[in-house]
């Protein structure tokens, strides 16, 4: 063991300083919002990375055989916890036998290639090469998962040419001959364009990766800001401000509006309780997502009220889109409250008119909904087409 630290260990020492600043952030992250586990795999791969890289500088220990195969487990650890975090932040991940594999077999080739036979390029070669296909290989399953957003394609691409930069650099710096044992190795233009591209690339990995945890971490304050908690749709607030931008957007149009409520849902929570009223309401929310496509918005607006925000839909399909919807809720069973009790829904449908406040909208959807209601509930009420704003003649249907 070296008797004390150099200072051009302790430069190079700032790499694993600055990477272990990363892992922390990342804790940090973790700590804030523990739901994101991913977070935990990329704090311990920059850990890993940054022990790999002391132990290397500090020549701990310094006989250079053992050094070579200790470094070498922390960064291979590092580059399976970074694949591993950024797979499971996209909800995938890499087999455990793979991960075994990949260590036995960088670690097996890099023991023998120092105690049974020493040749230093060829574990230049395993570890970086490995360590490139390991990021490439992540990244193209990552591929698929990207969701169109820009931080995920962003770290793809970054990923990519991480993982590519292991294949081109590693011949390139490699060109002069490498000497054996730990010390002189740190001069050599490998080791410091080794050291220079992982610090830059380290470094904006890791704020691609820390954007993305923060983009996460947003996402789940709007969700939770967005969403009623009892049936996972919108809550109004979100409504109206997703409706607005649909109402914004010509290529919406037609736009129709179905307004929904429980028929005597009064009569169910009395009868059995608030938690099965609950259990109602969860599940016609459920009918409503599912009888819905990607681009409709779905909300809970009141106790019992919902609405359906349907772009490029026309009065006839909107009318066949509510009376599906109300035969499914009609002839769903609720055996966990009672076998006998059914469950019915009015519908009142309206039409966006352009240039119309949204509060109008509602309201008209709401007026025929209030028509369904008289008329014996259990309907859907559409306006006729060219009804004017001041002359509501109900079609009852
Ligand atoms: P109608 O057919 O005219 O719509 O009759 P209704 O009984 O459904 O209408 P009303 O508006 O009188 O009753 C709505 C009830 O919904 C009253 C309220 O206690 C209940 N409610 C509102 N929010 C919730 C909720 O989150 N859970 C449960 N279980 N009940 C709720
Ligand atoms: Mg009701
Ligand atoms: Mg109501």
């Amino acid at each position: 063991m070296p008797a004390h630290i150099t200072p051009n260990q302790l430069v190079q020492l700032i790499i694993p300083g600055i990477t272990a600043v990363f892992s922390l952030g990342f804790a940090c992250a973790w700590i804030y919002d523990r739901r994101l586990r991913y977070l935990r795999f990329l704090a311990a791969s920059f850990f890993a990375f940054a022990l790999g890289s002391a132990v290397q500088i500090c020549h701990l220990p310094d006989e250079w055989r053992s050094n070579a195969l200790i470094s070498a487990a922390f960064y291979v650890s590092s580059v399976q916890l970074l694949a591993e975090g950024v797979l499971r932040r996209a909800g995938l991940h890499w087999r455990l036998s793979t991960h075994a594999a990949m260590f036995a077999l960088v670690l097996g080739s890099m023991y023998y290639f120092s105690f049974v036979t020493s040749n230093l390029l060829v574990r230049v070669y395993i570890l970086n090469l490995s360590a490139g296909a390991s990021m490439i290989l992540t990244a193209l399953r990552f591929r698929k998962h990207c969701n169109g957003r820009t931080v995920n394609r962003v770290l793809l691409w970054v990923l990519l040419i991480f993982g590519a930069s292991f294949f081109i650099r590693t011949p390139l710096t490699t060109i002069h001959p490498l000497p054996h044992g730990t010390a002189p190795f740190g001069q050599t233009l490998f080791w410091v364009m080794l050291q220079l591209s992982l610090a830059l690339m380290g470094a904006v990995l890791g704020l691609v990766l820390l954007a993305a945890a923060m983009s996460d971490v947003i996402d789940r304050l709007t969700v939770e800001r967005d969403l009623d908690p009892l049936t996972e749709t919108l809550n109004r607030r979100a409504f109206e401000r997703l409706a607005g931008r649909r109402v914004a957007d010509r290529r919406s149009y037609p736009l129709a509006l179905i307004a929904l409520d429980i028929d005597n849902f009064k009569s169910i929570n009395d009868r059995y309780g608030h938690a099965a009223g609950d259990t109602v309401l969860r599940q016609f929310a459920a009918i409503l997502r599912a009888g819905v496509r990607e681009k409709d918005v779905v909300a809970r607006i009141g106790g019992e009220e919902f609405v359906l925000l349907l772009p490029r839909v026309d009065d006839t399909f909107a009318y066949q889109i509510a009376e599906r919807l109300r035969t499914v809720l009609e002839t769903s069973r609720f055996d966990q409250i009672d076998t006998t009790l059914r469950v019915t829904t009015s519908a009142g449908i309206a039409r966006y008119r352009p240039g119309e406040a949204l509060g109008e909208l509602l309201a008209r959807a709401d007026r025929l909904l209030y028509a369904a209601k008289r008329a014996g509930r259990n309907r859907v009420v559409t306006e006729p087409s060219g009804q004017t704003r001041d002359a509501p003649e109900l079609d009852a249907v």
